[in-house]
């Protein structure tokens, strides 16, 4: 018999070139707009000129945000909204503006300090979002979730909340063409485990999965082209298909254990988010694999890989040379793994991970 389970995605999606301007009347919510950018991705991608061409009212542009948000910069960008009186925002960019828009919207209704937004939550509904990515990884323009830098705490930390969904997301994968092929790879891996640990979650549902393994069908078929370094507007859009798709599927069953485990590579080695997944990848699914060995065959099966070493020599190609550089100090590896353990994503983990599995997990991964 099939277990309980539930579905909710409230977010109106539109792929295709030229979305921006032929959906005008989908995403122009209101009569002031803020529009929140990275530092160059908006006006590189072609994106912000798209916005403010067919935009048709009043707005304000925060081109702020930095990688990896900080509480900072959200809480500035809240009150940007609130003195400009902005009644809906437009995000344009990766994860990182896209997660801070999320944040932005709640405090333009609600005058608190972010850190609060965590323990506290929030009273008034957030302000209506319009995503816009500019990567095709994250999947943040349908997911509930924005991820800040958390300076007290040393870390990353996700923060949820219905209203946070993006009212509307608009995927047109020609904006992901200005990306190099470096963070075209570091993104994709990132949507590459949101597919694989949805399937892998305990929350993993009928629904859910159906949406886990058609983006992993086609992210696998993007590997050759992740190989070459060379992508064309076919593997663009599958690659940003596969990706929304990715965050449609952690909307559902959230992330594992395996983004709890990235987090300190990229806090205290600015590794980007993708690629600190990427290089725990392979120990992690050897890890679940003890548990779940069919679960971890079907996800092989839907990327077109036969093998784990077939997997673990893909992430290999694609991170050589990163994991190469990388030094991380021995001696804090049972800090990082208690940590990660403790998390809600490691409860939600087949196997149930122990501190200690996660240091294996660590040491197999960053010790070779
Ligand atoms: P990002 O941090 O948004 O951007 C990385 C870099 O790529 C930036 O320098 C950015 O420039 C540049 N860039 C973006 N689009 C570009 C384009 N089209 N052309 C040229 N350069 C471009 O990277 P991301 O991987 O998309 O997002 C990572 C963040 O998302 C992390 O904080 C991660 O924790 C979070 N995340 C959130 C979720 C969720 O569910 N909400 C899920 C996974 C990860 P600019 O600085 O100019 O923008
Ligand atoms: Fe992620």
């Amino acid at each position: 018999m099939l277990a309980r389970f539930r579905f909710a995605m409230p977010t109106k999606v539109f792929f295709g070139q030229g979305c921006v301007k032929n959906q005008r009347s989908e995403w122009v919510l209101g009569s002031k707009a803020l529009i929140v950018t990275g530092r160059s991705s908006a006006k590189l991608s072609g994106a912000l000129d798209d916005v403010l061409d067919s935009i048709g009212v009043d707005y304000e542009v925060f081109s702020e945000v930095e990688n990896n948000p900080s509480l900072a910069t959200v809480a500035q960008g809240g009150r940007a909204a609130r003195e400009a009186g902005c009644d809906f925002v437009v995000a344009i960019g990766g994860g990182s503006p896209l997660d801070a828009a999320k944040v932005i919207a709640v405090l333009a209704r609600n005058e608190k300090d972010p850190l609060d937004l965590y323990s506290q939550g929030w009273e008034n509904r957030a302000l209506p979002v319009v995503a816009i990515p500019t990567t095709a990884g994250t999947g943040s323009e349908v997911t509930q979730y924005a991820v800040l830098t958390i300076e007290r705490d040393r870390t990353k930390r996700g923060l949820g909340g219905f209203d946070m969904f993006p009212a509307v997301a608009l995927l047109d994968p020609t904006y992901t063409e200005s990306l190099s092929a470096d963070v075209t790879i570091d993104t994709a891996v990132d949507a590459l485990s949101h597919l694989v640990e949805g399937y892998l979650s305990l929350k993993a549902d009928a629904i859910n999965s159906s949406l886990a393994v058609q983006g992993m069908r086609m992210w696998g078929r993007c590997i050759p082209a992740l190989r070459n370094r060379g992508f064309d507007r076919k593997v663009r859009a599958e690659l940003m298909v596969a990706s929304t798709l990715g965050g449609m599927t952690i909307a559902q069953t959230s992330t594992t254990v395996l983004h709890a485990m990235g987090y300190p590579l990229t806090y205290f080695h600015g590794i980007p988010h993708g690629q600190a997944n990427g290089i725990l990848f392979a120990a992690y699914l050897r890890y679940v694999h003890q548990t779940a060995p069919q679960k971890v065959g079907e996800v092989l099966v839907n990327l077109g890989l036969t093998s784990l070493n077939e997997f673990q020599q893909l992430m290999e190609d694609l991170f050589k040379d990163k994991r190469r550089a990388l030094k991380v100090d021995e001696e804090v590896l049972p800090a990082w793994a208690q940590r990660a353990a403790a998390t809600k994503n490691a409860a939600n983990s087949i196997g149930n991970p122990s501190p200690r599995a996660v240091e294996e997990i660590f040491r197999k991964s960053l010790l070779r």
